[in-house]
């Protein structure tokens, strides 16, 4: 009988667990609670400009990432971000950063860093079952069942991937119906991989900024500024239009957290003045969009190793949890790793030719 398999989360590492099973005989369904495929590789598009408001860009070290991204996937709209990126301390200095890391190329997609997702979805063939909140799991008898926040239930499956971050996914196993052995163990894995949470503010400026140094992107190295992260969109090819500048400032951990329940409008003014002290300029605001990520990046890792001793047969994890850092390279690699293992235990063969090893 067809193998069926269910992955919670259209992130970029549940799109490339689908993408690895693609052609392994495995009907693959994939539950999103959002509208839009990618999850935190995320774009938007407002006034004409098209502007990436989660990952900024990703790297594609050599390996399966980059076989993924530059071999396999379209590669047509990928575009490479030429500029550097400079650090700035707590005080504003501006320094030249690291020149092995400014070496590694930094990929996005002309049409938005989310294009990722959407070309991992189609390359899969699997299905996506948007709007779909997953609230809990039933297991009984080695089968598994999804029950949604709108109370359908979902399934069987054989196995089932969960891909949110680590928080979420251990509320979900929480509210589960699961083979009590493993069940503290997976807690207490999942517990380590703790998020902070994170402003994203889209700053569209009147006219071309000058910038103080030759940098796409300034990057805070001392974690003591109350911005972490300030880029240009407009390095990237094709996004904004002549005769305005479009920033992405990201709020530092402790200035998002004393933010987090303010007014949007609030956000934007202090993300616009913290960015006019960096760049040593005024910036007369077109618009701006706040975005609140609840959980932006993994400050731990949750022990891969530790999950999988823990899980019962047919639950796998995957996401950046299980990198302990937020990276869209290292969320794919744990996908494509849990395809692998998932491929081993139901004795699939996939498209690569990798079996159960
Ligand atoms: C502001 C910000 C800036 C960043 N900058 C960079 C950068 O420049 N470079 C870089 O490499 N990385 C960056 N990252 C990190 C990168 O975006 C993430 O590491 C990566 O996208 C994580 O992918 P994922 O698949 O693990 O998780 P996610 O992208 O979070 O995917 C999980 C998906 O699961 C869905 N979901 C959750 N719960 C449920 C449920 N119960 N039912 C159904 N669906 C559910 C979510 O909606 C989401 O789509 C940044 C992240 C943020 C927030």
């Amino acid at each position: 009988m067809g193998r069926r398999i269910a992955i919670v989360g259209a992130g970029v590492s549940g799109l490339a667990a689908a993408w690895a099973l693609r052609g392994s005989g495995a009907e693959v369904i994939l539950f999103e609670k959002s509208r839009g495929l990618a999850g935190r590789a995320a774009s938007r598009t407002r006034a004409g400009v098209r502007f990436d408001h989660g990952a900024n860009y990703f790297k594609a070290p050599p390996g399966p990432v980059a076989d993924l991204v530059l071999e396999q996937l379209p590669s047509d709209d990928l575009v490479r971000i030429e500029g550097e990126i400079w650090t700035f301390d707590a005080h504003g200095a501006l320094g030249r950063g690291d020149p092995a890391l400014n070496a590694e190329p930094k990929w996005t997609y002309r049409s938005g860093i989310s294009t990722l997702g959407k070309q991992l979805a189609a390359a899969a063939r699997a299905e996506v079952r948007r709007q779909v909140r997953i609230e809990r799991l039933i297991e009984r008898g080695g089968r598994w069942r999804a029950a949604d926040g709108a109370g359908a239930t979902h399934g069987p499956f054989d196995a089932v991937l969960l891909t949110a971050p680590a928080p979420q996914t251990r509320e979900l196993l929480a509210r589960s119906t699961l083979p009590p052995v493993g069940a503290d163990a997976l807690a207490d894995a999942l517990g380590a991989a703790t998020y902070h949470r994170q402003f994203s503010v889209v700053l569209a400026v009147e006219g071309e900024l000058e910038r103080p140094g030759d940098f796409f992107a300034l990057v805070n190295s001392d974690r003591r500024h109350e911005l972490a992260w300030l880029s240009f969109e407009n390095d990237k090819p094709g996004r904004v239009p002549a005769g305005q500048t479009v920033l992405i400032a990201q709020l530092s951990p402790a200035a998002s957290d004393a933010l987090f329940d303010a007014g949007r409008k609030h956000v934007a003014e202090f993300a616009a003045a913290a960015a006019g002290r960096l760049l040593r300029c005024s910036l007369p605001l077109r618009w701006a969009d706040v975005q609140r990520w609840r959980f932006a990046h993994p400050g731990a890792a949750a022990d891969p190793g530790a999950l999988a001793a823990a899980a019962p047969p047919g639950l796998f994890f995957a996401g950046d949890a299980l990198a302990g850092r937020g990276r869209v390279a290292a969320a794919l690699e744990t996908g494509l790793e849990a395809a692998r293992q998932i491929a081993a235990q139901l004795d699939l063969v996939t498209a690569g030719g990798t079996e159960t090893q």
